[in-house]
């Protein structure tokens, strides 16, 4: 049991005497996934993510953060966001009462790349705040592209197919994790131009100036296994983050990007 929200106090208190002094917080949003994924996409790949990287690692999953910055969604019935300053702020508020009770290093597992900003200011702050305190705050994109792209080539899915947002590569996770979330009959192609301009496109314009529906990638080509192919490569590229960050004495070295 990995769960912070699911602990007593003395459970917890054990497992960070016993060496769980890492705690993984789960970023997740509250936004449009196209007319088939629920508004929730993200906190649960969040979740997930979390919960496995727990379970190959001595830490604690902290209850995910069900609302990001998300206004690159705007115009779509349902959005929920933050100002940056206001997400970074959160963050750093649980940090320093993590810090109190014992967690010597954080992990910010964002699964919504509108996050990026807040994470910048935050880890900035949680340095010069609590320098005491290792921060990793990984870009998912960085650090997990190439090997979730391997996953796609394997199965002879294009990089346009599998998308920036409810495209393949999210709705086969989320048919994974939460099937029932799913609406396959309502999945259709979105934008699959360039995924590098419509990137720039989405982050300028919002995502329905790029596609009405709001999908950026096609979700009819989803396959559940492949979801959970996507998700195991994931984790693996987590945890070999985090062994190099701790193992490597730079902790706090980790980069907050889109
Ligand atoms: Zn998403």
């Amino acid at each position: 049991m990995k769960r912070l929200a699911q602990l007593t106090w003395p459970r917890v208190a054990r497992a960070v005497a016993d060496g769980a002094t890492t705690v993984i917080l789960p970023l997740g949003a509250t936004e449009q996934h196209g007319p088939h994924l629920p508004l929730g996409t993200d906190t649960v790949r969040a979740e997930a993510l979390a919960e496995r990287l727990a379970e190959r690692w001595p830490a604690l999953v902290a209850p995910a953060l069900p609302i990001g910055c998300s206004d690159e969604h705007g115009g779509f019935a349902g959005l929920l966001s933050l100002e940056a300053e206001t997400l970074a702020a959160v963050i750093v508020d649980c940090a320093r009462r993590m810090v109190a009770w014992g967690v010597r290093c954080l992990v910010v597992l964002s699964a919504h790349g509108g996050n990026g900003r807040a994470l910048a200011l935050a880890e900035a702050r949680l340095r010069q705040e609590l320098p005491e305190l290792a921060v990793w705050i990984p870009d998912a994109g960085t650090l997990c592209g190439v090997a979730v792209r391997e996953v796609a080539a394997a199965d002879g899915v294009s990089i346009e197919a599998v998308g920036l947002h409810a495209g393949e590569g999210e709705t086969s996770e989320l048919l994974h994790l939460a099937p029932e979330q799913v609406r396959m009959d309502r999945a259709i192609s979105g934008y699959t131009g360039d995924m590098a301009e419509g990137l720039t496109r989405l982050v300028a314009a919002g995502t329905q100036a790029l596609n009405a529906d709001g999908v950026v990638g096609d979700p009819r080509l989803a396959d559940a296994a492949r979801g959970e192919r996507y998700l195991t490569a994931q984790t693996a590229c987590y945890e070999a983050g985090l062994t190099e960050r701790l193992t490597a004495g730079h902790p706090t070295a980790g980069s907050a990007g889109a």
